[in-house]
Order: structure tokens, then C-alpha cells, then sequence
């Protein structure tokens, strides 16, 4: 089993995609082929499609929600939320998932920079009501809940062409880690593609992934271990020492 030495110096970060979740029964982009009802998920998920037609993208939102509801976190979740409670402060964990399997499996730090599927918000510029969390469907256009500013209630998700959340945050980790995990991401969506590079370009971090295909950015990773998430995570973090030890009894051998 492949093994990611943490000395008691290291700075964790931990980027995870669609595929920490895959084994939950929810679907990556890549594995439903990003399409809903004959529409790319592209073409569903944007501002564009919200200014066009709210009622269609909350319908697309209520399918999420309710898929979602059958889930529970897998080993690759809960391996993750053990380093979390194990590392503290030296770990920073940024997820590209909407779902919540995280913080079921006990994980209560992670950063999400793509939003939360469970989470809503007026769709008003400067309105001053922050999101807010909500499990409802919305099925049809009368359903949807308008704000008190006068705005209307959207999902709290990054769309595509839209910013990221956290930003400044999630930089400012990158630029003081030592060691970069990403998980079960294609390698494809930006900012979050760049990040291997940007960490091992400003801190020389060692790179590393997990997930069953090689990604887009694999230039980017030291090493890829190739297999799901729940079977590689539980078994891929060892104390350095330990490690050192480990390789050392086996050259003697
Ligand atoms: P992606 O769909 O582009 O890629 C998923 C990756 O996961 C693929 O490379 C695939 O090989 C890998 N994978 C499949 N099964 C796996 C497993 N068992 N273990 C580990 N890896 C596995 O996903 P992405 O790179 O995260 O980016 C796409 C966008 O999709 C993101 O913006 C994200 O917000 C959104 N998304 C989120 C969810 C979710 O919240 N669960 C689901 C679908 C899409």
C-alpha cells in the first residue's frame, strides 16, 4: 500500500473532487457525462441559465438535493476527517464538492470554494442577507422563495464563470504548505487545476494524487496512486519516523 510520509513539520493542504465521493453513489461530472435532461451540466449550472430560466436550474438543484439524500460518507471521507482531527491547524482541507459528506463524516474545517448544495442565498448583488442553510426542493417557478430585499433565492453555489469562494484564504495556505494531496479531480476546472503547480512553484511542495484515472495535470504531482479514495485514504498517511523506520528494517532484511 503507497504511504505519504507527515513529519511533525509538514503543512497538509488537501484539495478533494467528485470522485472522494463517488463511492457515496453521487455522480462525478464525468461519470454522469455532465448531462441533465439533454442539457450539459455547463449549460444548466451558470448565471447565464439562472437569468434565462430559475425555475429549470432549481429543478436541476432539486434533483441534487434529493439524489443526495440516499448518501452516507465512505472511508475516503472519514479517513480525511481522522487527519483533521489528528493534524489540527496543520491541515487545510479545500473541497471542490457541493455535498456535505465531509461534514457528516465529522470533518467541521473543510473550505468549500464551489459552495454547499444544502445552502441558498438571494441572487441580488450586495444584498446583505448571508446564505443560509436549506434542504427544500423547488419545483416549479412559483415555489421559489423571493428574498426581503426583492431578490430571489438561488442555490449557494459557484456556477461556472463564476468567482470561486475563499480565495485569498485558500492562497494563502498553498503558500505555506509543505505537503499538497489532491483527491479524485479530473484535473480540468480551473483555479483549482493550477493549485499542484502553483504549491510546488512557491513552496516546493511534494505533490501527490489519488483517484482511479491519471489526471489532466499529472505533470503537476510527484507521485499518483492509482485506486478509489475510500480504499487508498485510510491506509495513505504514516508519521515520517515510522516510514524512515519501515524502508530501513527492509533494507536490512
Ligand atoms: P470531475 O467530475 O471533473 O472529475 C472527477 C474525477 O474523480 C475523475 O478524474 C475520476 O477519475 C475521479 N474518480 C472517480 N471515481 C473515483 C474514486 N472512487 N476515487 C477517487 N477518484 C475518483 O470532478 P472535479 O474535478 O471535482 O470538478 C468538476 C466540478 O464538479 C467541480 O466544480 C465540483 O464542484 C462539481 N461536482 C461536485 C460533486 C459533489 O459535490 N459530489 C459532484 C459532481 C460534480
Amino acid at each position: 500500500m503507497p504511504t505519504i510520509p507527515i513529519s511533525r513539520s509538514d503543512r497538509l493542504f488537501i484539495l478533494s473532487g467528485a470522485g472522494l465521493s463517488a463511492e457515496s453513489g453521487l455522480p462525478t461530472f464525468r461519470g454522469a457525462n455532465g448531462i441533465w435532461r439533454n442539457h450539459r451540466v455547463e449549460e444548466v449550472a451558470s448565471p447565464v441559465a439562472w437569468a434565462r430560466d430559475p425555475e429549470m436550474v432549481w429543478q436541476f438543484y432539486t434533483w441534487r438535493r434529493e439524489v443526495h439524500q440516499g448518501c452516507r460518507p465512505n472511508p475516503g471521507h472519514q479517513a480525511l476527517a481522522e487527519l483533521e482531527s489528528k493534524l489540527g491547524e496543520r491541515l487545510f482541507h479545500c473541497t471542490q464538492n457541493v455535498d456535505s459528506l465531509l461534514d457528516q463524516a465529522g470533518a467541521g474545517r473543510v473550505v468549500h470554494m464551489h459552495g454547499r448544495l444544502f445552502w441558498s442565498r438571494c441572487d441580488r448583488r450586495g444584498c446583505p442577507q448571508p446564505p443560509f442553510p436549506d434542504e427544500r426542493g423547488y419545483p416549479d417557478l412559483a415555489s421559489i422563495p423571493g428574498c426581503v430585499c426583492g431578490g430571489r433565492i438561488r442555490p449557494h453555489i459557484c456556477w461556472f464563470g463564476e468567482t470561486p469562494f475563499h480565495l485569498d484564504e485558500i492562497f494563502r495556505a498553498l503558500a505555506s504548505s509543505s505537503v499538497f494531496l489532491c483527491v479524485g479531480s479530473s484535473g480540468v476546472v480551473e483555479p483549482a487545476a493550477s493549485f499542484a503547480a502553483e504549491v510546488k512553484r512557491h513552496s516546493g511542495a511534494r505533490t501527490y494524487y489519488v483517484g482511479p484515472e491519471v489526471p489532466a495535470n499529472r505533470d503537476s504531482f510527484d507521485e499518483c496512486f492509482q485506486g478509489k479514495a475510500g480504499e487508498v485514504l485510510p491506509e495513505l498517511f504514516q508519521p515520517a519516523r515510522k516510514t524512515a523506520a519501515a524502508v530501513c528494517a527492509k533494507q536490512e532484511n
